[in-house]
C-alpha cells in the first residue's frame, strides 16, 4: 500500500508547511489512515451450510435457533480482558484461544456472490468457502466482523453441531459431529447481508459530485490489512491464499470491476433494471488484495507490448485527467517485466480513483485503488510535484504487483518486504521512464533522511517486529517499513552490485511465486546470486532485527598515516542526562555490518567492512597529507559520519571553495549529518552554521531541501519574537542568490522546477522583499480572473491568504468546494490554513468536526497544517484537547491518523511548560493507536528544551555576528 496524499512537502520557514513537511516527509505518505464510523450497525444475516464437496447435492434442514442477534454487534477492537478464557456472544466458552487462525487450515477457492445495492445501501451476498484440512480436526475457525447468523444448513454426513462468535477477535467458530480428514474437499456456504457505510474500510460507500452539482453513489473496498472479513467471511490472513471466483449483480445503469476481467454479463430473471457480471477466476491471492468497485465510471485504456489490458477509471467528469497515469502506468509495466523477468501475470489491470480514500493507494492485484491526488493529473494545472507524486505512487502500486502480490509475506512481521521493496523499486521505476527526473538523486533526501531522523530516536522500533495481534499491524505501516527498509535494500543493491542484487530478485520472485516468503528467504536468495561468496542474512540482520543505526566516527591515529573507524549508536538523547537510555537488549548490542565507502581529497576511493568484531575500530592507512574525508560516498549507507573537527573545518572550506567537487547526494549528507550531530550533542553548532554559508552558491535540489529542513527547524524551536526573525534575516541572506538566479518563470528542467517551487515558497515564508511584493501581485492576478503558472498556486494562495481579508479566505473557501480538479482542491484546502486571522483558523479548526465540509480523509491535514502557522500552534492545540474524544472516536480505532494528529501538533513543542502540558494532558487519555507516536513527540519535546537550553544563545549570538 501507498502513501496518502501528503507529498513530500520541502519548504522551508513557512507559516505552514514547515512542520508538516519534516513529519509527513515520508510518515504520513504512507499512512494508513483508518477514518471512523465504527459504530455502523451490519445487519448481517447468515446462514451457514457444511458439506463434503463430493456430494452434489446436500439435504439441507433448517437450524432453528438464532445464534447471535444484529444487537449483539461489537464494536472493532473492543479491549478483550487479557488472560481470561475468551467467551463467545452467547455466554458459552469460545474453544479457540489464538488471534491467529489454526495452521491446519488450507483454503483452496471461494465462490462469492455479491448484489449491492447503492440505493438502500444494502448488500446481500453467499460464499462458499472451500478448503482442506492438513490433520484430523472436527472443527475449523475463521473470521467475519460483524456477522450474525441466523440459520444454518447442513448436509446428513457432516453435521455442524455448534457455531461460536468471538468479537474482539474477529473470528468464528465451527464444530461439526464428525471429523474432517486430509485428502478431501470441505466447502461452508454462508448467505449474508449488511448496509453500506462511509467507513473506508471493508465494502464501503463513497460519493462525488458531477458537473451538475448532483450526489453520485459508489460501492468501493480497501481491506489492507485485516478488513476483507467486513466484507465477506474468509480466512484473512495473508498466507492463506485462494483462488476468488465472484459473481456481482448490480443496476444496469453502473458498471462492477474486480481483480479479473468480466467473462460473462447476463440478465437477472424477473429484474430488468439489474445486471449480473461473472468475473474469470483469480490466481491464488492473499485475501486482503481482492477489491472490487460498483460505480458509474468512466475508462480509457490501451495495451502493453506484452498483451496486458491497462486502464483508468475515474468519475466521467475527471476521466480527462488520466492520459498522464495510463501512459506511465504502460511504460513501468513494460519495464518491470524486463526488471523482474516475469511477465505480468494477469490478462489486465485497473487504476481507479477514488473519491473517498485513506490511504494514498491501494496495490489490489489487477485493481489498484488511488486517492484521486494520487492519480489524477492536469497539465497547467497541477504543478510538476503533483506530476512527481502521481508518477511515483504509480510505479509503487505496480512494484507491488511481484512484491507483494505474486510473492507475499508470510506474516505482517515481514511487512517492511513488501513495502520496503516497493518504496525502492519506485525510484527505479520512474527513473526509467522520466531519466531527466534525477529520481535516484531525490531519494537520499526524500527517502533516507526522514528515516535517519526518526530512527535516532530511542522510541524508534526494528524493522522485523513480531506482530500477533491485528491491531498491532496498523502501527508498522511507517517510516521505518518504507523508508528505513528501501534505504537498506538501497544500501545493499550497491554492496553487492546492481546487477547482483538484481539476478538475487528474479531468484527470489521465481521460487516464490504464488506464495509466500519469509526475510529470510530473500536473504538466501541474494547470497545465491552472490555465489554464497557473502553472508548476506548475517549482515542484514543487524539492519532488520535491531532499531538505530550506527554513527561511523573517523579518527586519526597520533603519529601515523593511519586513520580508525569505529561505530557506537547514533541517538539524539545520548548525551541528555536523566533521560533512560536503557533500550531493549538485541543479540546484536547495537552494532551493526557496515558497508563503508569513503574518498579523500587525493580522489581516492575506499571501501571497508565495519564489523562488531572490530571493537577496538577498524585502522586504515590513508597515506600523508590527508585534508579531508568524506564518509559514506553518495550517501548509499544508512548510517551518519563523525570526522575531526579539523576535518570537518577542511571540509567547509572545501564546500566554500568549490562544494561540485563533491556529488549533490553528499552534500545533502554532510550538511544533514553536521545538523543531527549537533542537535545530539556530538558537535558544535558552529560547524553546521559555518558550512551553511556555503548554501549562497548551491543550487541543487536536494542539498537545499535538506538544508531547508534544518533551518525550518531552527525557526520552529526559536518560535516567535526577535530570534525568530533573527533566523529570518538569516535565511533570507542564504537564499537572496539562488531565488535571483531561478527568477519566477516557469521554465527549465523538471528538477529545476521543483527547486523553484521550493526556493519562492521558502523567500516569501523569509519574507524576502521581492519575494513577498511579487506573490501579492500575482495573488491579485489570480482575483483578477487571470491564470498564473501551476508551479506558483500554491505559494501564491498561501501568500495572498496569509495577507489577505476574510472575503479573500470566503472566496477561496468557495472554490475549494466546487473545483472539481483533486490537485487544486487539495492546494486551497493547505492555503486556507495560511491565513493569520484567529478566528478565522478557530471556525476552520471547526470544519474538521463535520465530514461536509472537510473529508474524513483531510483531516489530519488541516489540523496539522494550522497547527503549523504561528498564528495557529497554540489554538489547534487548544481545539484538539477540547474535542479529543471525538477525533480519538473517530480515529483512535487502530488508526494512525490518531499518531500523527499528536506528532504533528506536539513535536515542535520545545519548552518544560509544553512538555508538561503534553504529559498531563495524555496522561488519563486513551490514545489507542498512537502510543508509539506519543512517546516520540514526548522524546522530540525533550530533545528541543535540551537543545535551546545548550545551544540557543550560541546560535543567536553567530547570527548576528553573520548577519554585521
Ligand atoms: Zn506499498
Amino acid at each position: 500500500m501507498d502513501m496518502s496524499d501528503e507529498r513530500d512537502d520541502v519548504a522551508f520557514l513557512t507559516g505552514s508547511n514547515s512542520s508538516e513537511s519534516r513529519l509527513y516527509s515520508k510518515r504520513d505518505l504512507y499512512e494508513r489512515g483508518h477514518v471512523a464510523v465504527c459504530s455502523h450497525r451490519q445487519a448481517l444475516c447468515i446462514t451457514v451450510f457444511v458439506f463434503s464437496s463430493i456430494l452434489a447435492t446436500a439435504i439441507s434442514i433448517a437450524f432453528i435457533r438464532p445464534w447471535n442477534t444484529c444487537d449483539a454487534v461489537v464494536e472493532p477492537h473492543e479491549e478483550e480482558p487479557e488472560y481470561l478464557t475468551p467467551i463467545a456472544t452467547n455466554g458459552e466458552e469460545f474453544p479457540w484461544d489464538d488471534v491467529r487462525l489454526p495452521i491446519f487450515i488450507r483454503p483452496i477457492s471461494y465462490d462469492l456472490e455479491l448484489t449491492p445495492n447503492l440505493t438502500t445501501l444494502e448488500v446481500r451476498g453467499i460464499i462458499k468457502l472451500i478448503f482442506q484440512v492438513t490433520e484430523e480436526t472436527d472443527y475449523i475457525v475463521f473470521h467475519s466482523k460483524n456477522i450474525s447468523i441466523t440459520s444454518k444448513t447442513i448436509n446428513e454426513k457432516l453435521k455442524v453441531v455448534k457455531i461460536l462468535e468471538y468479537p474482539a477477535r474477529d473470528q468464528l467458530y465451527l464444530e461439526t459431529d464428525q471429523p474432517m480428514r486430509p485428502g478431501r474437499t470441505y466447502s461452508i456456504r454462508l448467505k449474508f447481508e449488511y448496509i453500506l457505510t462511509q467507513s473506508l474500510e471493508g465494502f464501503y460507500l463513497s460519493t462525488y459530485k458531477d458537473n451538475e452539482g448532483n450526489e453520485r453513489r459508489l460501492a468501493t473496498t480497501h481491506f489492507e490489512p485485516t478488513s476483507a472479513r467486513r466484507a465477506f467471511p474468509c480466512f484473512d490472513e495473508p498466507q492463506l491464499k485462494a483462488k476468488f471466483l465472484v459473481t456481482i449483480t448490480h443496476d444496469r445503469s453502473l458498471k462492477s470491476f474486480f481483480n479479473m476481467p468480466i467473462k460473462e454479463v447476463s440478465d437477472v430473471r424477473g429484474k430488468k433494471d439489474q445486471i449480473r457480471n461473472e468475473f474469470y477466476e483469480s490466481a491464488p491471492m492473499s485475501s486482503y488484495l481482492v477489491a472490487f468497485v460498483v460505480c458509474d465510471f468512466k475508462l480509457i485504456k490501451k495495451r502493453t507490448k506484452s498483451n496486458v489490458t491497462i486502464r483508468v477509471i475515474a468519475p466521467e467528469n475527471k476521466i480527462s485527467q488520466a492520459d498522464f497515469a495510463l501512459d506511465q502506468a504502460i511504460k513501468i509495466t513494460e519495464n518491470y517485466e524486463r526488471f523482474f523477468g516475469i511477465d505480468y501475470p494477469l490478462p489486465k489491470q485497473d487504476l481507479i480513483a477514488i473519491p473517498d480514500f485513506a490511504a494514498g493507494a491501494m496495490e489490489n492485484w489487477g485493481l489498484i485503488t488511488y486517492r484521486e491526488t494520487s492519480l489524477l493529473f492536469t497539465p497547467g494545472v497541477s504543478s510538476t510535484k503533483s506530476k512527481q507524486w502521481v508518477a511515483t505512487v504509480i510505479a509503487h502500486e505496480l512494484a507491488h504487483q511481484w512484491f507483494g502480490n505474486l510473492v507475499t509475506m508470510r506474516w505482517w512481521n515481514d511487512l517492511w518486504l513488501n513495502e520496503g521493496f516497493a518504496s525502492w523499486m519506485e525510484y527505479q521505476g520512474v527513473d526509467e521512464v522520466q531519466p531527466d527526473w534525477n529520481m535516484k538523486g531525490q531519494f537520499w533526501s526524500t527517502v533516507v533522511q526522514p528515516a535517519l531522523e526518526e530512527d535516532a530516536l530511542q522510541s524508534s522500533h526494528p524493522i522485523s517486529v513480531p506482530v500477533k495481534d491485528p491491531r498491532d499491524i496498523e502501527g508498522i505501516f511507517d517510516i521505518i517499513s518504507y523508508n528505513k527498509g528501501s534505504a537498506i535494500i538501497r544500501m545493499l543493491e550497491n554492496f553487492l552490485g546492481e546487477h547482483v542484487l538484481r539476478f538475487g530478485l528474479r531468484l527470489y520472485l521465481e521460487k516464490h511465486k504464488y506464495g509466500n516468503a519469509v526475510t529470510k528467504d530473500l536473504w538466501l536468495a541474494l547470497a545465491q546470486a552472490t555465489n554464497y561468496t557473502h553472508d548476506v542474512e548475517g549482515m542484514m540482520n543487524t539492519w532488520t532485527l535491531q532499531m538505530g543505526y550506527p554513527l561511523i566516527t573517523f579518527t586519526k591515529v597520533a603519529n601515523s598515516t593511519s586513520w580508525n573507524i569505529s561505530q557506537s549508536r547514533f541517538l539524539y538523547t545520548g548525551k541528555i542526562e536523566g533521560v533512560n537510555t536503557s533500550m531493549p537488549a538485541t543479540r546484536f548490542n547495537y552494532t551493526w555490518i557496515v558497508p563503508v565507502k569513503f574518498y579523500t581529497d587525493s580522489g581516492k576511493q575506499y571501501q571497508h567492512l565495519i564489523t562488531p568484531k572490530d571493537s577496538n575500530g577498524y585502522s586504515v592507512d590513508l597515506g600523508e597529507d590527508v585534508k579531508w574525508i568524506k564518509g559514506n560516498s553518495d550517501g548509499y549507507g544508512y548510517y551518519r559520519v563523525q570526522y575531526p573537527e579539523q576535518t570537518w573545518n577542511s571540509l567547509i572550506q572545501e564546500f566554500i571553495t568549490n562544494h561540485t567537487k563533491f556529488s549533490p547526494s553528499d552534500r545533502a549528507q554532510i550538511i544533514d549529518d553536521a545538523f543531527a550531530l549537533s542537535k545530539a550533542g556530538e558537535l558544535d553548532y558552529k560547524i553546521p552554521l559555518e558550512l551553511s554559508k556555503y548554501l549562497k552558491s548551491e543550487r541543487d535540489l536536494v542539498p537545499w531541501t535538506v538544508a531547508l529542513r534544518h533551518l525550518a527547524d531552527l525557526k520552529d524551536l526559536f518560535g516567535e519574537g526577535s530570534q525568530r526573525s533573527l533566523i529570518l534575516q538569516y535565511a533570507r541572506k542564504l537564499l537572496e542568490d539562488v531565488y535571483t538566479s531561478l527568477g519566477w518563470e516557469d521554465k527549465g528542467s523538471h528538477n529545476e522546477r521543483l527547486l523553484r517551487f521550493l526556493i519562492l515558497r521558502s523567500a516569501v515564508d523569509a519574507k524576502l522583499e521581492d519575494a513577498t511584493k511579487t506573490a501579492a501581485n500575482l495573488y491579485q492576478q489570480i482575483k483578477d480572473g487571470k491564470n498564473i503558472s501551476s508551479e506558483l498556486q500554491e505559494l501564491v494562495y498561501c501568500a495572498g491568504i496569509e495577507n489577505g481579508t476574510l472575503q479573500d479566505w470566503e472566496s477561496t473557501l468557495a472554490k475549494y468546494h466546487t473545483t472539481q480538479i483533486p490537485s487544486e482542491r487539495a492546494l486551497l484546502m493547505k492555503a486556507l490554513t495560511c491565513t493569520r486571522d484567529t478566528l478565522i483558523l478557530q471556525q476552520y479548526l471547526h470544519f474538521t468536526l463535520d465530514k461536509s465540509k472537510v473529508r474524513s480523509q483531510d483531516v489530519r491535514t488541516v489540523l496539522i497544517n494550522i497547527s503549523s502557522n504561528p498564528s495557529g500552534t497554540a489554538l489547534a492545540w487548544r481545539h484538539v484537547r477540547r474535542y479529543w474524544e471525538r477525533y480519538y472516536t473517530s480515529f483512535g480505532e487502530g488508526s494512525f491518523t490518531i499518531g500523527l494528529i499528536i506528532k504533528g501538533l506536539t513535536t515542535s513543542f520545545s519548552t518544560q511548560f509544553d512538555l508538561e502540558q503534553v504529559e498531563s494532558f495524555f496522561k488519563e487519555k486513551e490514545v489507542g493507536a498512537g502510543k508509539q507516536a506519543l512517546t516520540q513527540a514526548v522524546e522530540m519535546i525533550k530533545v528541543n528544551i535540551n537543545f535551546r537550553d545548550n545551544y540557543e544563545e550560541k546560535i543567536i549570538t553567530w547570527i548576528q555576528e553573520f548577519l554585521l
